[in-house]
Protein backbone atom coordinates (compact mmCIF):
# COMPACT_ATOMS: atom_id res chain seq x y z
CA UNK A 1 0.00 0.00 0.00
CA UNK A 2 1.41 3.30 -0.65
CA UNK A 3 0.16 6.75 0.45
CA UNK A 4 -0.03 8.61 -3.11
CA UNK A 5 2.11 12.39 -2.78
CA UNK A 6 1.12 13.22 -6.37
CA UNK A 7 -0.13 11.42 -9.66
CA UNK A 8 0.15 12.51 -13.01
CA UNK A 9 -2.51 12.95 -15.59
CA UNK A 10 -2.29 11.12 -18.94
CA UNK A 11 -4.63 10.90 -22.40
CA UNK A 12 -4.64 7.00 -21.35
CA UNK A 13 -7.06 8.05 -18.31
CA UNK A 14 -9.20 10.95 -20.56
CA UNK A 15 -9.89 7.92 -23.27
CA UNK A 16 -10.88 5.34 -20.52
CA UNK A 17 -12.73 8.23 -19.01
CA UNK A 18 -14.63 9.06 -22.55
CA UNK A 19 -15.41 5.49 -23.17
CA UNK A 20 -12.39 5.43 -26.08
CA UNK A 21 -10.56 2.91 -24.55
CA UNK A 22 -12.36 -0.14 -23.42
CA UNK A 23 -11.81 -1.07 -19.38
CA UNK A 24 -15.00 -1.31 -16.98
CA UNK A 25 -16.74 1.84 -15.34
CA UNK A 26 -16.89 2.97 -12.46
CA UNK A 27 -13.53 3.31 -11.81
CA UNK A 28 -10.84 5.05 -9.97
CA UNK A 29 -8.51 5.84 -12.57
CA UNK A 30 -4.66 7.43 -12.12
CA UNK A 31 -1.82 5.60 -13.49
CA UNK A 32 1.09 7.81 -12.74
CA UNK A 33 1.08 7.45 -8.82
CA UNK A 34 4.37 8.70 -6.52
CA UNK A 35 4.54 8.15 -2.92
CA UNK A 36 5.67 6.05 -0.06
CA UNK A 37 4.93 2.64 0.73
CA UNK A 38 2.63 2.96 4.19
CA UNK A 39 2.58 -1.35 4.61
CA UNK A 40 3.85 -4.16 2.38
CA UNK A 41 2.46 -8.01 2.63
CA UNK A 42 4.79 -11.04 3.88
CA UNK A 43 6.44 -11.57 0.62
CA UNK A 44 7.35 -8.10 -0.47
CA UNK A 45 11.42 -8.44 1.13
CA UNK A 46 12.80 -5.23 -0.92
CA UNK A 47 10.71 -2.79 -0.47
CA UNK A 48 10.11 -1.27 2.60
CA UNK A 49 7.78 1.00 4.83
CA UNK A 50 8.67 4.45 4.02
CA UNK A 51 10.49 3.35 1.00
CA UNK A 52 9.86 6.10 -2.41
CA UNK A 53 8.42 4.64 -5.21
CA UNK A 54 6.84 5.50 -8.13
CA UNK A 55 4.09 3.00 -9.57
CA UNK A 56 4.11 1.86 -13.24
CA UNK A 57 2.29 -0.45 -15.24
CA UNK A 58 1.19 -4.06 -14.01
CA UNK A 59 2.60 -7.37 -15.95
CA UNK A 60 2.54 -10.92 -15.45
CA UNK A 61 5.94 -11.85 -15.08
CA UNK A 62 5.74 -14.89 -16.60
CA UNK A 63 5.24 -15.21 -19.75
CA UNK A 64 8.27 -14.81 -22.53
CA UNK A 65 7.98 -11.20 -22.92
CA UNK A 66 8.13 -10.48 -18.97
CA UNK A 67 11.03 -13.55 -18.70
CA UNK A 68 13.21 -12.09 -21.75
CA UNK A 69 13.50 -8.36 -19.86
CA UNK A 70 10.90 -7.02 -21.78
CA UNK A 71 7.76 -6.85 -19.12
CA UNK A 72 6.21 -3.60 -21.19
CA UNK A 73 5.31 -6.28 -24.28
CA UNK A 74 3.96 -8.37 -21.04
CA UNK A 75 1.16 -10.67 -23.15
CA UNK A 76 -1.42 -10.03 -20.53
CA UNK A 77 -0.63 -6.23 -20.02
CA UNK A 78 -4.34 -5.28 -21.20
CA UNK A 79 -6.09 -7.35 -19.04
CA UNK A 80 -3.83 -6.31 -15.94
CA UNK A 81 -4.04 -3.02 -16.68
CA UNK A 82 -7.14 -2.70 -18.37
CA UNK A 83 -9.80 -5.44 -16.51
CA UNK A 84 -10.73 -3.41 -13.73
CA UNK A 85 -10.05 -5.43 -10.66
CA UNK A 86 -7.66 -8.47 -9.82
CA UNK A 87 -7.47 -11.44 -12.10
CA UNK A 88 -9.19 -13.63 -9.59
CA UNK A 89 -12.29 -10.52 -10.22
CA UNK A 90 -11.49 -9.19 -6.69
CA UNK A 91 -11.45 -5.49 -5.72
CA UNK A 92 -8.57 -3.44 -3.32
CA UNK A 93 -11.18 -0.68 -3.04
CA UNK A 94 -14.90 0.17 -2.25
CA UNK A 95 -17.25 3.50 -2.57
CA UNK A 96 -18.21 5.11 0.72
CA UNK A 97 -21.12 3.16 1.21
CA UNK A 98 -19.44 0.20 0.38
CA UNK A 99 -20.71 -0.48 -3.55
CA UNK A 100 -18.36 -2.10 -6.10
CA UNK A 101 -15.76 0.20 -7.70
CA UNK A 102 -13.32 -1.05 -10.69
CA UNK A 103 -9.97 -0.77 -9.88
CA UNK A 104 -6.31 -1.94 -10.40
CA UNK A 105 -6.35 0.25 -12.84
CA UNK A 106 -2.87 -0.47 -14.48
CA UNK A 107 -2.48 -2.20 -11.21
CA UNK A 108 -2.54 0.85 -9.22
CA UNK A 109 -6.08 3.17 -9.65
CA UNK A 110 -3.98 6.50 -7.94
CA UNK A 111 -6.47 9.21 -7.52
CA UNK A 112 -6.43 8.57 -4.46
CA UNK A 113 -4.83 9.03 -0.89
CA UNK A 114 -4.08 6.01 -0.68
CA UNK A 115 -3.12 2.77 -3.96
CA UNK A 116 -2.39 -0.64 -3.22
CA UNK A 117 -0.14 -1.94 -6.20
CA UNK A 118 2.24 -5.14 -6.99
CA UNK A 119 5.79 -5.89 -6.01
CA UNK A 120 5.90 -5.86 -10.13
CA UNK A 121 4.24 -2.91 -11.13
CA UNK A 122 6.60 -0.61 -8.20
CA UNK A 123 9.73 1.05 -8.51
CA UNK A 124 12.02 2.25 -5.96
CA UNK A 125 13.34 5.62 -6.39
CA UNK A 126 16.20 7.38 -4.98
CA UNK A 127 15.75 8.99 -1.74
CA UNK A 128 16.93 12.38 -2.75
CA UNK A 129 14.44 13.24 -5.52
CA UNK A 130 11.31 15.41 -5.24
CA UNK A 131 9.01 12.66 -4.82
CA UNK A 132 5.88 14.82 -5.96
CA UNK A 133 7.27 15.49 -9.43
CA UNK A 134 8.09 11.71 -9.95
CA UNK A 135 4.52 10.04 -10.66
CA UNK A 136 5.14 10.80 -14.64
CA UNK A 137 7.74 8.59 -14.70
CA UNK A 138 5.58 6.12 -15.10
CA UNK A 139 3.99 6.35 -17.92
CA UNK A 140 4.14 9.51 -20.20
CA UNK A 141 7.51 9.80 -19.71
CA UNK A 142 9.36 6.44 -20.20
CA UNK A 143 7.10 6.64 -22.98
CA UNK A 144 8.32 9.02 -24.91
CA UNK A 145 12.33 8.01 -23.60
CA UNK A 146 12.17 4.23 -23.87
CA UNK A 147 10.61 4.41 -27.59
CA UNK A 148 13.67 6.48 -28.50
CA UNK A 149 16.30 4.62 -26.71
CA UNK A 150 14.64 0.71 -26.66
CA UNK A 151 12.82 1.02 -30.10
CA UNK A 152 14.60 3.62 -31.90
CA UNK A 153 17.97 3.27 -31.01
CA UNK A 154 18.71 6.53 -31.70
CA UNK A 155 22.38 6.88 -32.66
CA UNK A 156 24.73 9.95 -32.02
CA UNK A 157 24.91 12.16 -35.11
CA UNK A 158 21.33 11.06 -36.23
CA UNK A 159 18.38 12.84 -37.01
CA UNK A 160 15.17 12.24 -35.51
CA UNK A 161 11.31 14.17 -36.00
CA UNK A 162 9.43 13.86 -33.06
CA UNK A 163 5.12 14.66 -33.76
CA UNK A 164 3.15 16.16 -31.05
CA UNK A 165 4.94 17.81 -28.30
CA UNK A 166 3.05 16.63 -25.57
CA UNK A 167 4.49 15.42 -22.39
CA UNK A 168 5.33 12.11 -24.05
CA UNK A 169 6.57 13.56 -27.23
CA UNK A 170 8.87 16.36 -25.06
CA UNK A 171 10.52 13.55 -23.42
CA UNK A 172 11.27 11.72 -27.04
CA UNK A 173 13.26 14.84 -27.46
CA UNK A 174 14.88 14.96 -24.35
CA UNK A 175 15.88 11.60 -24.71
CA UNK A 176 16.70 12.66 -28.75
CA UNK A 177 19.61 14.91 -27.17
CA UNK A 178 20.59 12.48 -24.55
CA UNK A 179 21.32 9.77 -27.16
CA UNK A 180 23.24 12.76 -29.03
CA UNK A 181 21.21 13.52 -32.00
CA UNK A 182 21.98 16.41 -33.60
CA UNK A 183 18.89 17.18 -35.76
CA UNK A 184 16.09 16.53 -33.36
CA UNK A 185 12.88 18.10 -34.80
CA UNK A 186 9.42 19.12 -33.06
CA UNK A 187 5.99 18.97 -35.19
CA UNK A 188 2.79 20.57 -33.26
CA UNK A 189 0.00 23.12 -33.18
CA UNK A 190 0.41 24.61 -30.31
CA UNK A 191 2.69 27.62 -30.53
CA UNK A 192 3.76 27.10 -26.88
CA UNK A 193 4.79 23.74 -26.91
CA UNK A 194 6.81 24.49 -29.63
CA UNK A 195 8.16 26.93 -27.73
CA UNK A 196 8.99 24.56 -25.08
CA UNK A 197 10.24 21.78 -27.28
CA UNK A 198 13.20 24.55 -28.57
CA UNK A 199 14.13 24.81 -24.79
CA UNK A 200 14.40 21.09 -23.79
CA UNK A 201 16.30 20.59 -26.97
CA UNK A 202 14.51 20.42 -30.39
CA UNK A 203 16.92 22.04 -33.11
CA UNK A 204 14.44 22.65 -35.35
CA UNK A 205 10.37 23.04 -34.45
CA UNK A 206 7.63 23.10 -37.38
CA UNK A 207 3.49 24.19 -36.92
CA UNK A 208 2.07 21.17 -38.11
CA UNK A 209 -0.94 23.32 -38.61
CA UNK A 210 0.45 26.26 -40.93
CA UNK A 211 3.05 24.85 -42.79
CA UNK A 212 3.74 21.54 -45.25
CA UNK A 213 5.33 19.44 -42.94
CA UNK A 214 7.05 16.94 -45.07
CA UNK A 215 8.50 19.66 -47.32
CA UNK A 216 9.40 21.47 -43.83
CA UNK A 217 11.28 18.38 -42.87
CA UNK A 218 12.68 17.33 -46.22
CA UNK A 219 13.91 21.58 -46.00
CA UNK A 220 15.84 20.84 -42.87
CA UNK A 221 16.99 16.92 -43.88
CA UNK A 222 16.81 16.92 -47.61
CA UNK A 223 17.21 13.25 -47.36
CA UNK A 224 14.73 12.86 -44.79
CA UNK A 225 14.81 11.60 -40.94
CA UNK A 226 16.48 8.63 -39.93
CA UNK A 227 14.35 8.35 -37.11
CA UNK A 228 10.70 9.63 -36.45
CA UNK A 229 8.75 9.46 -32.90
CA UNK A 230 4.95 9.53 -33.47
CA UNK A 231 2.90 10.12 -30.18
CA UNK A 232 -0.71 11.44 -31.56
CA UNK A 233 -1.88 8.10 -33.24
CA UNK A 234 -3.82 10.42 -36.03
CA UNK A 235 -3.56 9.35 -39.80
CA UNK A 236 -2.60 11.72 -40.97
CA UNK A 237 0.47 12.65 -38.68
CA UNK A 238 1.41 9.32 -39.21
CA UNK A 239 1.71 9.34 -42.98
CA UNK A 240 3.79 12.73 -43.06
CA UNK A 241 5.88 10.76 -40.52
CA UNK A 242 6.61 8.17 -42.97
CA UNK A 243 7.09 10.14 -46.05
CA UNK A 244 9.71 12.44 -43.47
CA UNK A 245 11.48 9.12 -43.32
CA UNK A 246 14.46 8.54 -45.87
CA UNK A 247 15.85 5.42 -46.97
CA UNK A 248 15.55 2.65 -44.38
CA UNK A 249 14.22 5.03 -41.63
CA UNK A 250 12.39 3.62 -38.92
CA UNK A 251 9.07 4.82 -37.17
CA UNK A 252 7.98 4.15 -33.54
CA UNK A 253 4.33 4.57 -33.16
CA UNK A 254 3.16 5.29 -29.28
CA UNK A 255 -0.27 6.34 -29.41
CA UNK A 256 -3.33 5.06 -31.10
CA UNK A 257 -6.23 7.69 -31.71
CA UNK A 258 -8.13 5.78 -34.74
CA UNK A 259 -8.53 2.02 -34.92
CA UNK A 260 -6.66 2.12 -38.16
CA UNK A 261 -4.34 3.49 -40.68
CA UNK A 262 -4.05 3.90 -44.59
CA UNK A 263 -0.30 4.16 -45.29
CA UNK A 264 1.30 4.80 -49.05
CA UNK A 265 2.68 1.33 -49.30
CA UNK A 266 4.75 2.29 -52.52
CA UNK A 267 6.83 4.97 -50.13
CA UNK A 268 7.11 2.09 -47.42
CA UNK A 269 8.24 -0.75 -49.41
CA UNK A 270 10.55 1.55 -52.08
CA UNK A 271 12.04 3.23 -48.64
CA UNK A 272 12.21 0.03 -47.24
CA UNK A 273 11.39 1.89 -44.09
CA UNK A 274 10.03 0.09 -40.32
CA UNK A 275 7.74 0.60 -38.73
CA UNK A 276 7.16 -0.45 -34.76
CA UNK A 277 4.39 -0.05 -32.30
CA UNK A 278 5.47 0.41 -28.82
CA UNK A 279 3.85 0.21 -25.50
CA UNK A 280 5.07 2.24 -22.10
CA UNK A 281 8.80 2.69 -24.11
CA UNK A 282 9.60 -1.02 -24.34
CA UNK A 283 11.97 -2.69 -22.46
CA UNK A 284 11.52 -2.80 -18.16
CA UNK A 285 10.31 0.35 -16.20
CA UNK A 286 12.63 -0.95 -13.70
CA UNK A 287 15.56 0.06 -15.55
CA UNK A 288 13.96 3.01 -17.43
CA UNK A 289 12.81 5.34 -14.37
CA UNK A 290 16.13 5.45 -12.79
CA UNK A 291 17.46 6.16 -15.56
CA UNK A 292 15.40 9.09 -16.52
CA UNK A 293 15.89 10.39 -12.84
CA UNK A 294 19.50 9.76 -12.74
CA UNK A 295 19.23 12.16 -15.49
CA UNK A 296 17.02 14.52 -14.67
CA UNK A 297 19.33 15.11 -11.36
CA UNK A 298 22.40 15.75 -13.26
CA UNK A 299 20.10 18.42 -14.97
CA UNK A 300 20.03 16.81 -18.44
CA UNK A 301 16.23 15.72 -18.57
CA UNK A 302 14.04 18.61 -17.22
CA UNK A 303 11.34 17.07 -17.06
CA UNK A 304 9.71 19.18 -14.28
CA UNK A 305 9.17 21.90 -16.71
CA UNK A 306 6.02 20.04 -18.50
CA UNK A 307 4.54 19.88 -14.80
CA UNK A 308 1.77 21.68 -13.68
CA UNK A 309 0.10 21.12 -10.18
CA UNK A 310 -3.47 20.75 -9.28
CA UNK A 311 -5.57 19.94 -6.04
CA UNK A 312 -7.23 16.78 -5.88
CA UNK A 313 -10.90 19.08 -5.94
CA UNK A 314 -9.50 20.38 -9.47
CA UNK A 315 -9.13 17.41 -11.26
CA UNK A 316 -11.32 18.61 -13.58
CA UNK A 317 -9.96 21.62 -14.53
CA UNK A 318 -6.45 19.53 -14.97
CA UNK A 319 -8.69 17.29 -17.14
CA UNK A 320 -9.68 20.06 -19.18
CA UNK A 321 -6.11 22.09 -19.28
CA UNK A 322 -4.62 18.53 -20.39
CA UNK A 323 -7.42 18.54 -23.05
CA UNK A 324 -7.05 22.29 -24.34
CA UNK A 325 -3.20 21.80 -24.44
CA UNK A 326 -2.73 24.46 -21.36
CA UNK A 327 -1.48 21.82 -19.10
CA UNK A 328 1.57 19.34 -20.56
CA UNK A 329 1.88 17.14 -17.90
CA UNK A 330 -1.23 18.50 -15.22
CA UNK A 331 -0.16 16.51 -11.71
CA UNK A 332 -2.57 16.08 -8.63
CA UNK A 333 -1.39 16.47 -5.40
CA UNK A 334 -2.80 14.21 -2.55
CA UNK A 335 0.18 15.18 0.30
CA UNK A 336 -1.01 16.08 3.56
CA UNK A 337 -1.58 19.78 3.33
CA UNK A 338 -3.38 20.05 -0.03
CA UNK A 339 -5.42 17.25 1.72
CA UNK A 340 -6.58 18.89 4.69
CA UNK A 341 -7.05 21.80 2.57
CA UNK A 342 -9.47 20.28 -0.01
CA UNK A 343 -11.28 18.21 2.79
CA UNK A 344 -11.60 21.81 4.71
CA UNK A 345 -13.47 23.33 1.82
CA UNK A 346 -15.91 20.72 1.41
CA UNK A 347 -14.27 18.18 -0.84
CA UNK A 348 -15.74 15.14 -1.00
ZN1 LIG B 1 -0.37 6.76 -19.45
ZN1 LIG C 1 4.08 -11.05 -19.00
Amino acid sequence: MVRIEAVGMCHTDIAVRDGEMPSPLPAVLGHEGAGRVVAAGAAVTDVAVGDPVVLTYLSCGQCRECVGGAPASCAQLGGLCFGGGRPDGSHALCGHGGEMLHDRFFGQSSFAAYAVANRRNIVKVRSDAPLRLLGPLGCGIMTGAGAVWNALDVKPGSSVAVFGAGAVGLSGVMAARVAGATTIIAVDIVPSRLALALEMGATHVIDGGKEDVVAAIRAIVAEGTDFALDTTGREAVVRNAMLALRQRGVAALVAAAQPELRLDMFNLLAGCKTICGVIEGGGAAHLLIPRILDLYMAGRFPFDRMVRFYAPDQINEALRDSISGDAVKPVIRFDDDVLEAALRAGAP
